[in-house]
């Protein structure tokens, strides 16, 4: 019997995260204080995030147990399905054998909920009644209005203007769960408040955004905390519930990858598969090539510095050091808001420099046709943000055609791009640049 899709019973859902940061070959630098630029304590956070949160973010366990109100959420999506294009593998006359781990079977439609759901118990748990946040594209920010609504807690979504006016039915999907939305720049706050003296017409970013939702939180008097979606250590943790699962689905397949690949904003999907693959490479097991893809317009892993840097872009943040583009870095408006971040994961970060994963990046009018190759084969419309994996997915397998040998290849379809209509729309108009 030669199965398309690989489904793992709820029975099976991993009960821990996995932790990479004991097997990272030279550890992670220290985050920094971004006043007095000393190592950051735990307590240094608190005005931020929930005390197991916090614990999680500077934790050396290597697996850390995932809450039982957690799972018992997961289980309404989780375990994702991991599929093998067959379809895909035919039009391309590849020898490659292809497989996806589709994340947009959650509620909102990708991997985010993975962590938006822990994020909002963990604080619902801590007494705190508010979380805010940005969003870009608004997966996020519905994925943490979806959480919120889970555990009875209030959502601030603070939204880059652009997507705010281009993605009207994001924002109807996080009003329909509850979350309050708010156009960034906005007036709420002094950083945005700065942002529109200095430009009343900005369109916003997602660095502008992470400072007035992080100053709201600090100016809650400790009712509200904050979220943020990726590049945290937690939220990377978080996330691996996708290469745990997928690593049990490879074996049902009989297969394993020879190479894992993920589209790379902050690194949450593309750390989620390929963690737990590495950990079997890390404890002497079997070799797997990573390969984070981010769009030429915005590439962080592949042309920016290994430095410290702030998370936004007022500096409330504690420094990170990452592969940046610098904080003040404004990205084009290509249409994966989701990888138009200018910083990547410290974990990430520390894996490229241990020469652990290749980084590629990528035009985005390749990776739209390879979207569209990918839906009239599969027939699932991949987020464009997931584009950049499909892109090079498919590149993978037709190296493999050229060389004449057997390749297998595995990535995340990170979410569905129901929402992003527009922009195939502009992308068959031919008004997309690269
Ligand atoms: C947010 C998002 C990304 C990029 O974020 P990562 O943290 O790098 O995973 C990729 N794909 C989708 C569908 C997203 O919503």
């Amino acid at each position: 019997m030669t199965h398309t899709k690989f489904l793992l019973p709820e029975e099976r859902i991993p009960t821990t995260w996995y932790n990479v940061v004991p097997d990272l070959p030279d550890g992670l630098p220290p985050m920094l204080h971004p006043g007095t630029k000393e190592p950051l304590t735990e307590a240094d956070l608190e005005p931020l995030f929930p005390a197991e949160l916090i614990g999680q973010e500077f934790s050396t366990a290597r697996e850390v147990d995932i809450p039982g109100a957690v799972l018992d959420v997961y289980r309404q999506w989780r375990p994702a399905p991991l599929i093998r294009a067959r379809r895909l593998e035919k039009a391309l006359d590849s020898p490659a054998r292809v497989y996806f781990k589709y994340e947009g079977v959650s509620p909102a439609g990708s991997h985010k909920p993975n962590t938006a759901v822990p994020q909002a118990y963990y604080n619902h748990r801590a007494g705190v009644r508010k979380l805010t946040t940005e969003t870009g594209a608004g997966q996020w920010g519905s994925s943490l209005a979806l959480a919120c609504s889970y555990f009875g807690l209030a959502c601030e979504v603070y939204m880059v203007k652009l997507s705010y006016h281009q993605k009207p039915y994001r924002r109807a999907l996080m009003e329909t769960f509850g979350a309050a939305v708010t156009a960034s720049p906005s007036v709420l706050t002094e950083a945005g408040r700065a942002a529109l003296a200095e430009d009343p017409d900005s369109t916003g970013s997602l660095g502008l955004a992470i400072s007035e939702a992080v100053e709201a939180a600090l100016k809650s008097g400790g009712t509200a905390k904050y979220a943020l979606g990726s590049v945290l250590n937690h939220v990377l943790m978080h996330q691996t519930i996708i290469g745990q699962e997928a690593r049990l689905q490879m074996e049902m397949a009989e297969d394993y990858p020879d190479v894992v690949i993920g589209a790379a904003g902050g690194g949450s999907n593309f750390g989620g598969l390929v963690l737990p693959f590495l950990r079997e490479q890390l404890g002497g097991g079997r070799t797997v090539r990573a390969v984070a893809v981010e769009p030429s317009s915005c590439p962080s892993l592949t042309r920016g510095g290994y430095d410290y840097d702030f998370g936004d872009t007022a500096g409330l943040t504690p420094l990170t050091k990452m592969h940046t583009l610098g904080h003040d870095f404004r990205p084009p408006s290509i249409h994966a808001g989701g990888l138009r971040y200018h910083g990547m994961a410290p974990i990430v970060s520390a894996l490229k420099e241990a020469d652990l994963l290749e980084a590629r990046a990528v035009p985005q009018t390749a990776c739209f046709e390879a979207g569209v190759t990918f839906a009239r084969n599969e027939g699932i419309v991949p987020a464009p943000e997931s584009t950049h994996a499909v892109r090079v997915a498919i590149d993978e397998a037709l190296a493999a055609r050229e060389a004449g040998e057997e390749r297998t290849v595995l990535f995340t379809l990170s979410g569905h791009g129901h929402f992003d209509m527009q922009a195939y729309t502009d992308y068959f108009a031919g008004r997309l640049q690269d």
